[in-house]
């Protein structure tokens, strides 16, 4: 391989920080070149027939900037291997097709990502895995589902979309092992700077770098960690034989995002505190769903869970009801009205109406009068102005 900070990097006590910047970036070889290049190549020339030089055969299998993100992420994530993939769900999908055989049941919450139920529902069910729901915030719930059948995942998100529920990953790691039951956690909403699910006990750890660790709204992408050699391996495999393999120019936006995720993560958190409270006293609101208020029916575990902040996420119920909600979204004008979440700039939706339309009717419905709110890292006072001036439009 040409980078060779991984097993450095791994073994010290470096700063998250550090290894973000640091881990799988040894200069370039050739040229000194303090970045990391996109090999924009599909193959690479062997010295000899079937002789690879450091590896690199063809781009599907391996590329030197994929490589050095996924150095980059396991160090920043703790985690041994990390593999990025062309998308959130394209991991999702590879992480459990390399290990589920047809006669599998998978467990996940009520709450998951609308596209992670889709693809469990729609794609794995017919494909002959059992698939249940639970509420997964509740351990009487998810250990009786647990002693009822054999679940080979157990998955969890947390904070959860929209409602941003808390689930205590080290509790449910321990509950689901006593079950031989493993514990995927989606830690695509606190990012790998404020919660470290594989030091809590779960498997693995799936993202979609589209949203912090990208943190421009620039590129679609996806990554599972883990620290099993053995799943690595598989991971591998299906991944080479099914392709959906990140292209080098995202695999080194994704490599830049990461770089800045801790100042970014911090700026995101500490600017959604601030919004959370203000929105918490104010007569349009009916209720501020945010883990970093005590009001919030998470926030004891999340304090525990999370490190250094809550993240960026609010949704809130207006006081005005459905119509209320849609004026108030397309009334703003520094919040874009836009999906996805975890960029720089702030985003505002809809989820009844957005993100959340399709599961209208069923137990993941969401509150008509709910807004979501990204909180970006602009400056704050211009956020609370301009959600300001949005009441007021909605009262007008
Ligand atoms: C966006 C998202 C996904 C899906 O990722 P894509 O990159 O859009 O495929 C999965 N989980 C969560 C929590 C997400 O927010």
């Amino acid at each position: 391989m040409i980078t060779n900070t991984h097993e450095t990097l791994q073994n010290t006590t470096l700063g998250v920080a550090t290894r973000a910047i640091h881990a799988g970036q040894t200069p370039d070889p050739t040229t000194g070149a303090v970045v990391t290049p996109i090999f924009m190549t599909s193959t690479f020339k062997q010295d000899g027939v079937g002789e690879m030089r450091n590896g690199y055969d063809y781009s599907r299998s391996v590329n030197p900037t994929r490589t050095a993100f996924d150095e980059q992420l396991a160090a920043v994530e703790g985690g041994a291997y990390a593999m990025s993939f062309a998308s959130g769900l394209a991991a999702i999908d590879v992480l459990l097709r390399s290990t589920l055989r047809p006669g599998d049941n998978v467990l996940i919450g009520n709450d998951v990502y609308g596209g992670t139920y889709r693809l469990l529902a729609k794609v794995f069910v017919p494909w002959g895995i059992g698939l249940d729901v639970v509420d997964i915030t509740d351990p009487a719930q998810v250990s009786a589902a647990l002693a009822a059948k054999h679940y080979t995942y157990l998955w969890v998100e947390t904070p959860s979309n929209p409602l941003l529920n808390i689930t205590d990953i080290a509790a449910t790691s321990a509950l689901a092992h006593q079950y031989g039951t493993k514990v995927v956690v989606d830690n695509t909403f606190a990012s790998p700077i404020l919660q470290h699910p594989l030091a809590d006990g779960a498997y693995a750890v799936v993202y979609s770098t589209t949203k912090y660790i990208g943190g421009h709204s620039d590129v679609v992408g996806g990554a599972v960690v883990v620290n099993d050699e053995a799943m690595r391996d598989r991971i591998e495999f299906m991944q080479n034989s099914a392709g959906a393999v990140p292209s080098p120019f995202d695999a080194w936006l994704d490599m830049r995002g990461l770089k800045t995720l801790e100042l970014r993560v911090l700026r995101h958190s500490e600017n959604a505190m601030t919004i959370a409270q203000w929105l918490e006293g104010h007569s349009g609101v009916e209720r501020v769903w945010y883990p970093g208020l005590e009001s919030h029916p998470g926030h004891e575990i999340a304090a525990r869970q999370m490190h250094g902040g809550f993240g960026g996420m609010i949704s809130v119920q207006l006081s005005g009801g459905a119509e209320a909600a849609r004026r108030f979204a397309a009334s703003t004008e520094i919040f874009t009205l836009a999906e996805s979440l975890g960029g720089v700039e702030s985003l505002i939706e809809v989820p009844a109406a957005m993100t959340h339309m399709s599961v209208a009717g069923t137990t993941l419905e969401v509150p008509a009068n709910l807004v979501r709110l990204s909180i970006g890292i602009e400056d704050v006072d211009d956020l609370i102005g301009d959600l300001e001036q949005a009441f007021a439009a909605v009262r007008d």
